[in-house]
């Protein structure tokens, strides 16, 4: 496939618009990603984020981008502080082990990697600095608590993602939580002067005995790695308000550059028209779906074949019907290594060019992944008719089977079709049934054609070979 890099247009939360990308360097994108809160297993609408961000960053791949993805990892928070408290376990000892889980479930969901993955804790002196900065300029002040807070009524700009408007009353006002509604849209916490209720999480600074707010975690460390500007900036719409508002406020004052060029806002899966959320009691992480013998593709699927910025709803039937339209993909896959038919020529290169113009112009148009899919169905099923009708040669089924593959760089549902093994039973089975039909022996054949499908194996004969394959699921 050509590198058609300018057109891709992607919906910027900033402006409410479509707009195309550009990158500020050409042929290479720099993308931050607000990363888990490791205080807990990650749910399945986290992981619709992060396997959101993954399709954005293998599609800007697959267009010839080189990417440097971010990815942070919040392991100090009011949220890390409480649960770390409420175990009575130190605070790195219990988001070490929430951030390997996260790690183990990102690569059971086929996420690839982030080039960082770096943690607040980490870069506490970063944050410092920046807030430094902030107050030489003017835009934040010690509060009565010793903590510092961002005066939002300094920064003119304060409410042009969320597109909220700051009534004069509201400023001076000051909110310390990390998180609120835009309803309590307020003077912010940079710097948080020790409680007791802190415990052991402190650090001894030039802005005193503290810790970071969650919002400047995010500005220093974005800008730590990737410039005072980068090109794309993500997150679920939840982070629109405060913290997104807030990570402009503090790095554009700070630097007085543009922080991000394009931000994109994934919508929530939903339980029951409820946001899926740990507050609400009613997720499922990842592990509660693999224990229950869900399979990690299906999952993968489900999550990202609607649209991200439309919301839906997570059902058992959703995932059932996920599973079976991977199993569809995995099963051309186990045809074409068999196919051995006449060549169709001309029509295949034809099928060949629709599909990767449709979906070409699908991703590039927004991630639009519902027509991607929709466009790759298709071509399945007009390439399982000419295996059906013995008219594909095994160099064009070579040819489809790269295709799909290439697709799967983007998608990550296939992966490697694994080399089936039968049960030896149902091998004996297939060769008796073979038997059976080369003695024209119908019944017998039939029967055993039962046993098989009970043992969830379909069998085709076709006019060279019997073939099977499992039936969907
Ligand atoms: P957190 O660990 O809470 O910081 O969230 C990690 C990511 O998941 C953020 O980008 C959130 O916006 C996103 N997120 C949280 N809940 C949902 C949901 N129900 N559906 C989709 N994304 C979500
Ligand atoms: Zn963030």
């Amino acid at each position: 496939m050509t590198t058609k890099q300018s057109t891709i247009r992607f919906f910027n939360t900033l402006t409410r618009q479509k707009e195309t990308f550009t990158p500020i360097s050409q042929g290479e994108v720099r993308m931050y990603t607000c990363g888990p809160t490791v205080y807990d297993y990650a749910h399945i609408g986290n992981f619709r984020a992060f396997l959101f961000e993954d399709l954005l960053k293998r599609w800007l791949k697959f267009r010839g981008f080189k990417v440097t993805h971010v990815m942070n990892l919040t392991d100090v928070d009011d949220k890390t502080i409480k649960g770390s408290q409420t175990q009575h376990i130190p605070l790195k000892r219990y988001t070490d082990f929430y951030a390997k889980a996260f790690f183990e479930d990102a690569a059971t969901l086929n996420i690839e990697p982030a080039d960082y993955y770096p943690r607040a804790t980490e870069h506490v002196q970063e944050m410092v600095t920046l807030i430094q900065t902030l107050i030489q300029k003017g835009y934040a002040y010690k509060g009565e608590d010793n903590s510092i807070y961002y005066a939002i009524n300094k920064f003119p700009n304060y409410g042009k993602l969320s597109k909220i408007q700051i009534q004069q009353l509201k400023t001076g006002a000051r909110v310390k939580t990390d998180e609120y509604a835009k309803e309590e849209a307020q003077d912010f916490a940079l710097w948080k002067a020790w409680t007791p209720e802190d415990g052991e999480v402190y650090w001894e600074t030039e802005l005193g005995k503290g810790r970071p707010g969650w919002h400047i975690e995010c500005s220093a460390m974005s800008m730590r790695y990737l410039g005072e500007t980068f090109d794309i900036h993500c997150g679920g719409v939840d982070n629109i308000f405060p913290h997104h508002e807030n990570e402009i406020a503090q790095s554009e004052a700070a630097t007085g550059k543009r922080f991000v060029n394009y931000w994109l806002h994934n919508e929530h899966l939903l339980v029951e028209g409820k946001r899926m959320a740990k507050r609400y009691g009613n997720y499922y992480t990842l592990r509660d779906l693999l224990a229950k013998g869900c399979a990690p593709k299906a999952i993968r699927y489900l999550l990202l074949s609607t649209h991200y910025r439309q919301q839906f709803n997570f059902t058992f039937e959703g995932l059932e019907a996920a599973k079976s339209a991977v199993e569809r993909l995995a099963n051309l896959m186990r045809r074409l290594r068999d196919v051995n038919g006449e060549s169709i020529g001309e029509k295949l290169t034809q099928l060949i060019s629709q599909v990767e113009k449709c979906f070409s112009e699908a991703m590039d148009d927004d991630l639009n992944v519902n027509v991607a899919f929709a466009s790759l169905f298709d071509f399945v099923r007009d390439v399982n008719n000419l295996i059906d009708a013995n008219k594909l040669s095994k160099a064009e089924a070579e040819q489809v089977y790269s295709l799909l593959a290439g697709f799967d760089k983007v998608l990550g549902v296939i992966g490697e079709v694994e080399a089936e093994v039968l049960a030896l039973e149902a091998s004996l089975l297939i060769s008796a049934r073979d038997e059976a039909r080369k003695a024209k022996d119908w019944k017998t054949a039939d029967e055993l054609r039962q046993k098989l499908k009970a043992m969830g194996i379909i069998v085709e004969d076709t006019a060279q070979v019997v073939r099977w394959r499992r039936e969907k699921p």
